[in-house]
């Protein structure tokens, strides 16, 4: 490891530095996850979300997640957002079809953290 860097190193490095100061305080939001039900088939050991293949815990209407989409939409640029479905398993949830139909993800990019 160098530790007397020269003077374009150290200019990377301080640019870097600042450009993560300024990412740190203006925090834009690019992932939005969405944990969609609280069901999964596997009800691992090490769950930290404690997914069960039946939940007690009713899954969030689609209709109140588009809501929030919305309003992400109104003051954001939703083609710099990602919305990533996990859960639990996001496939047993019964809202989630509804969700990438809609046209609240018009530009929003949408991946589901399916598990295997
Ligand atoms: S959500 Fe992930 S960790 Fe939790 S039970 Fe399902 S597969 Fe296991």
């Amino acid at each position: 490891m160098n530790l007397n860097p020269d003077l374009k190193k150290r200019t990377q490095l301080e640019l870097f530095r600042l450009y993560k100061s300024i990412q740190s305080s203006v925090h834009d939001l690019t992932y939005l996850f969405w944990e969609c039900t609280l069901r999964c088939n596997l009800n691992c050991g090490h769950c930290g979300s404690d997914c069960l293949s039946s939940s007690s815990v009713a899954d969030m209407p689609a209709e109140d997640f588009l809501g929030v989409l919305d309003g992400v939409r109104r003051k954001l640029d939703p083609g710099k957002i990602t919305v990533a479905l996990t859960g639990g398993e996001p496939i047993s949830s019964h809202e989630r079809p509804t969700v990438g139909e809609n046209r609240s993800m018009c530009r929003m990019q949408l991946m589901a953290l399916v598990r295997r």
